[in-house]
Parts: structure tokens; C-alpha cells; sequence
């Protein structure tokens, strides 16, 4: 294995250096090609998907195949235009000049991709990781099995070896690879093991981003609309079995609506997935028995007026909603990552501030409110990733907005241009004309101090 991964980088090392991933053109058309390879293998995606944790086909295309595709082909109508250099007004001091920021690639970048949205999350940062001009080496989830070895498969038949490679493995195979050099590495994954990942590239000083978890709050105002917050949440909170980095972890809701959310919540629950969502074609399953495991012990001595099944043979949880956990509590200490939804009544607004004090900066936060300036205090106060306001998830389907952590939920961000961004070196050039050479920077300096000064402040 060794050999094997410092052969492909070598050969990405010279693929690179000898220009073959600088045209546009090559790069669209690579672009263009694995967007005919996804759609021609969407079917034996969606039953990858499905082999792999039960997850539903709607479900598979709505934020895999179909989310990939309408996202390649807006990178491929944009890149001639991002990538040329873009003018910016000079500054007087260097007079006379025009000035540019150009965008280059890394070179070499290292992705590693967790198992929860598996085809989605190592496709997309590929996507503008190639349109960007750099060579790949992706390491995919060992948990997802089948999607993996699609991935695998299919980027094969799209790119040469030494501009896109798949190396397949567990931990181990990770740990080889983050002690390489690398000039980008992109991370997508727990928190705990974003820390691992950012002390292993710290050596090289390697550039990354790294898009991580937390527990996101879900805010209900007394002046919500009930029944349409339960209908969305039940949909944002149990797709891919609540297995979604930016799903909401917990609920926190005006204590007047509490008994009203609960029983829309029941409703909702029960007109998606019927009475017993065990025998559901549309909910998905959990990963693996580790996490089955981790995600049980949460509902121990825990009151649960909706859900709480389980059948650990089918690694199957119901989609479960406890009330008000202690702040101590295991499904209050962590990041859920399944389908348990906590519910927390607050009084008041201090209240509500003092739970959220306990967690780090959210991938995502969500207010449900009709009140419009109530919504605007809650985002103005609180550091998060994105949201929503009056919705769940749905943010990351607009590919104009940056999709990212901040703080402990993560660096850096991508999706659309900002995937362009991400993977591109911004270059500044000042081009300086020759015609004139204006002599008040040279020494001697002489009495010029007053007029530097008074002609510095003014730009
Ligand atoms: P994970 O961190 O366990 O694994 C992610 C990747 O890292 C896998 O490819 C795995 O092989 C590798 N890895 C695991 N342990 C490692 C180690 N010790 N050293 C080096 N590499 C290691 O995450 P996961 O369980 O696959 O995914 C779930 C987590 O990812 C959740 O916390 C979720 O919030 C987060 N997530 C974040 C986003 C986002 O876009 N911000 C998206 C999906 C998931």
C-alpha cells in the first residue's frame, strides 16, 4: 500500500508540474464526461446507496445523484468566467498600473470523505478541486462499501490515474495518507478526527478545509406556525435517518407550544412513514452496529413520546422524540447523528441562550418564527455555520451560498464558485507601465516623509 500511494502521487506530482490540468477546455471536458458517467450510472448509485444503509431512491437522487448533477453542470457553464483573472481598480501609489487576481491551482489535493452523504460528499469538493486545475487523490468512507467502490469505478473510467485517484481503506489508510505532503487537503468528517487531521497536515503547513459537525439548534417562537414547523422539521431531521451533519440536533421551543409541537410532531411522523416506519420504503437505516450502539444507549431512562423502537438485527432506530433531556444527559453531551430529536421548552430568552452556551459554534442553527425581527436578533446574536429561517436543511441547495463550519464545526467552505475558491490560489499581480517612473519612493528619502505621509492616507 505504501508503494502504491507514493507512486500515485508522484505521477499526480508530474501530471501537475508538466501543465496537463491548466487548460480550461481539458477541464470542462473531464467535467463534462463525469456527468455523463453519473447519469449513465445513477441506477447502480441509488442501489449502491440502498445496499449500503437502506437509503431510499427519492432520497439518493435528491441529495446525491440529481444534488451532483445540477451542480457539475453550473460549474461547467461558469468556469471560463471564474477562472479568468479578474481586474480590480490599481492603486494611485503604484501609478501607472493595472492590477489582477489571478486563480491558481494547489496541485495536489488529498480528500477525504465521510460515509453519511458518501457519493455527494467525495463527488462534490472533486468537482471543484478539478475545475480549479488540481490533480486528486480521494479516500472515500470504508462504511459505505458498495458507494465506495462505485466511486471508485466510475472516476476511473473518467479520469487518468494520475489526475484522479481512489484509495480505498479504513483509518489506517487515512493516518498514510495525512503523512504525505499534500498541497490542499479537504476534510469532511466528526469533529474528533478534524482535529487528528489538522494536527497530521500542521507539519507542512498544508492549506484545508475542513467541514465537521456539532449540534445544531432548532429555535421555535411562540409565533411559529406549529404544524408546518413539525412537517418540515419531521422531513429535515429524519431524511437519511437523521444521519445529516446539518440536520436539526435539538429543539428548543417556547414552552407555551411545547404539548402543540409534540403532537404535530406525531402527525407528521406518522403521515410520512405510517404507523410503523420499520416497514417504510422512504426511512433509511443506521450505518453500522458501532453507531446503532452509540445511538441506543441515548434513550436509556429517557422519556420518549414518539418512537424509540429498535431492531438492532435490521439496524433499525424509529424515529424518536424525547422531552426535555437533562443538559447531562448522553443524548444532550454530543452530536446526535441520528434520529433523535430532543425537545427543550424554554421560559425565557436567557434560558434558551444558557442551554446553547454549552456547545461550540453550530454547523447550523434554524429559527421557526413569523416574528421578522425576532428571527433577525437570533442570527445576529449566535455564530453558526448557515441556516434557515422557517425551514430545515434546505439551505445547501442553493449553490450560490458558501456551505461550511465555523469555529469547532469547521474551516473554510465550498459549493458552486466557492468550490472554485476553495481550491484555487488567489495570486495578486500588479502589471506596472513603463512610461513613467515616479521618482518619490526612492532614496535618498531627503524632506519627502510629509508628502509620502499626507498622499499614503489619502488612498
Ligand atoms: P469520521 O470523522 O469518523 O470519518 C470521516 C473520514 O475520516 C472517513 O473517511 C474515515 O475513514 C476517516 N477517519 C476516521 N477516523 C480517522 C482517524 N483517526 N484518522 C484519520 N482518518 C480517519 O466521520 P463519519 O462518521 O464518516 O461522518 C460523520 C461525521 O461527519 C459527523 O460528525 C458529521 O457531522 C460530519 N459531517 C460533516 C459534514 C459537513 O459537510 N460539515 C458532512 C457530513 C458529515
Amino acid at each position: 500500500m505504501k508503494n502504491n500511494i507514493d507512486e500515485v502521487l508522484k505521477s499526480q506530482e508530474i501530471f501537475f508540474n508538466n501543465g496537463n490540468t491548466l487548460k480550461i477546455e481539458d477541464r470542462i471536458k473531464k467535467l463534462q464526461l463525469l456527468a455523463k458517467e453519473i447519469e449513465s450510472a445513477e441506477d447502480q448509485i441509488c442501489a449502491a446507496l440502498y445496499s449500503d444503509f437502506k437509503k431510499p431512491v427519492f432520497e439518493s437522487v435528491l441529495s446525491e445523484t440529481a444534488f451532483i448533477l445540477s451542480e457539475l453542470q453550473y460549474i461547467v457553464k461558469k468556469l471560463k468566467k471564474w477562472a479568468r483573472p479578474k481586474k480590480v481598480s490599481s492603486s494611485l501609489i503604484n501609478f501607472p498600473s493595472s492590477d489582477y487576481i489571478y486563480s491558481e491551482p494547489y496541485g495536489k489535493c488529498l480528500i477525504i470523505a465521510p460515509w453519511n452523504y458518501p457519493f455527494q460528499l467525495a463527488i462534490s469538493p472533486i468537482m471543484g478541486a478539478i475545475a480549479a486545475g488540481n490533480t486528486v487523490v480521494l479516500k472515500p468512507s470504508e462504511l459505505t462499501p458498495n458507494t465506495s467502490k462505485i466511486l471508485e469505478e466510475l472516476l476511473q473510467k473518467v479520469f487518468p490515474a494520475d489526475w484522479v485517484s481512489v484509495i480505498q481503506g479504513g483509518v489506517e489508510v487515512s493516518q498514510e495518507l495525512l503523512t504525505k505532503k499534500w498541497d490542499y487537503v479537504f476534510f469532511t468528517g466528526s469533529v474528533s478526527v478534524g482535529k487528528i487531521v489538522a494536527q497530521a497536515i500542521a507539519p507542512h503547513l498544508t492549506p484545508s478545509t475542513l467541514e465537521l459537525g456539532g449540534k445544531s439548534p432548532c429555535i421555535i417562537h411562540k409565533s411559529a406556525k406549529v404544524q408546518l414547523a413539525a412537517k418540515r422539521i419531521v422531513w429535515g431531521k429524519f431524511l437519511n435517518a437523521g444521519q445529516t451533519c446539518i440536520a436539526p440536533d435539538y429543539i428548543l421551543i417556547d414552552s407555551s407550544i411545547k404539548k402543540e409541537f409534540i403532537d404535530a410532531v406525531q402527525k407528521e411522523v406518522k403521515s410520512a412513514y405510517g404507523t410503523n416506519p420499520k416497514d417504510s420504503p422512504d426511512f433509511a437505516r443506521i450505518i453500522n452496529e458501532k453507531n446503532f450502539d452509540r445511538l441506543s444507549k441515548m434513550l436509556i431512562a429517557e422519556m420518549c413520546p414518539i418512537g424509540g423502537h429498535l431492531d438492532k438485527e435490521q439496524l433499525y432506530m424509529a424515529p424518536t422524540l424525547i422531552e426535555e433531556p437533562a443538559l447531562t444527559s448522553k443524548v444532550m453531551e454530543d452530536e446526535i447523528f441520528g434520529p433523535i430529536l430532543p425537545v427543550l421548552s424554554f421560559y425565557s430568552e436567557e434560558q434558551m441562550a444558557g442551554i446553547m452556551a454549552n456547545y461550540s459554534k453550530p454547523l447550523a442553527l434554524y429559527v421557526f418564527s413569523e416574528d421578522r425581527k425576532y428571527s433577525e436578533e437570533i442570527l445576529g446574536k449566535y455564530s453558526f455555520g448557515g441556516g434557515a429561517i422557517n425551514d430545515v436543511v434546505i439551505q445547501i441547495a442553493n449553490k450560490k451560498m458558501p456551505f461550511g463550519g465555523v469555529g469547532s464545526s469547521g474551516s473554510g467552505a465550498y459549493h458552486g464558485k466557492h468550490s472554485f475558491d476553495t481550491f484555487s490560489h488567489k495570486k495578486s499581480i500588479t502589471k506596472r507601465g513603463t512610461w513613467l517612473d515616479v521618482p518619490l519612493r526612492y532614496a535618498p528619502y531627503g524632506n519627502k516623509v510629509g508628502l509620502i505621509s499626507k498622499i499614503m492616507k489619502k488612498l
